[in-house]
This record gives structure tokens, sequence and C-alpha cells, in this order.
């Protein structure tokens, strides 16, 4: 496993699942690793959490998000499992960009979900290639932004 930085972990992820086109599948990589997903009943703020153990890990996700979100929110937390392994629970809340930590997850997340050369390639209106990749038009929006590509709504 590449160390830290998250887009390396992002591709590293890509290339060991060979994932070559959209939506990503977490269903491979949960294969791979002790950890049941839950879907939970919580406010509109709090996203996710991630609750590492010996034997069986969790991470819940928030049911009344969008699947976008919901996909989004699943890649933040694999990544706290993955990297984060010096503390045992994660509770997402948002707006969570605030913390380093949270900052990295959602790079992670973005990068598994929107690869560059995958989003540069994207055709149609935004909420059309939003749904091909699975991700919010929000969370699209964001990446077009830090790719500077400019698209119509
Ligand atoms: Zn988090």
């Amino acid at each position: 496993m590449p160390l830290e930085h998250p887009v390396r972990v992002a591709r590293w992820i890509h290339k060991r699942y060979q994932f070559s086109g959209p939506p990503v599948s977490l269903a491979p990589v949960l294969a791979d690793y002790p950890i049941k997903v839950d879907l939970r009943d919580w406010p509109p703020d709090v996203s996710g959490i991630c609750v590492r153990a010996e034997l069986l890990s969790s991470i819940g996700i928030n049911q009344n998000d969008t699947m976008g979100r919901r996909h989004f929110t699943l890649w933040h937390e694999l990544y706290h499992y993955l990297i984060h392994d010096d503390e045992c629970q994660f509770y997402c809340v948002r707006p969570w960009e605030r913390q380093r930590r949270e900052r990295e997850c959602n790079i992670f997340a973005a990068h598994v979900l929107m690869p560059q050369e995958w989003v540069v390639e994207l055709e149609g209106p935004l909420w059309v290639a939003a749904r091909k990749l699975g991700v919010s038009v929000q969370a699209l929006s964001v990446r077009l932004d830090e790719l500077g590509i400019r698209r119509m709504e």
C-alpha cells in the first residue's frame, strides 16, 4: 500500500481492482477486508462512521443521503479504515472539510470515483455525467473545477 497521499492510494486502488470505467464498485474491495456496511437513519449533517475492530470493522452511512453521497461517504470511510489506523473510531459530520484527515478522505473518494481520465471523457449534461459516475452533481462540479474543466449545466 502506498504511504499516505490520498491521490496515490486512489491510483493504487484503481490498479489493484482494475477499474476500467465508471461506476467503480466497492464490492471487490469489501471482499478483501473484514468490514460490514450498515445503513443508518441519521440527521442530515451526519454522513458516516468508521469503527475499527479486531475481527470485524464497520462502516455506517446515512440512509437518508442520496445514492451519490452514499458512494462518496463509503469511499471516504474506507480511507479512514485503510490509512488512519492509529484511531479506532471516526464520526464524520458535514461540513467535513475542516480537519486534515477529513479532507484526505474526501480527496481519496473524489479520485477513486472521478479519476481525471474518466472525467475528461464524459459527455452530456452534468446530471447525466454524475449519474454515470455514481456521484452527486455537487461532487462532480467540485472535481471539474479542480481540473479546470468547464461544462454546461
Ligand atoms: Zn471522515
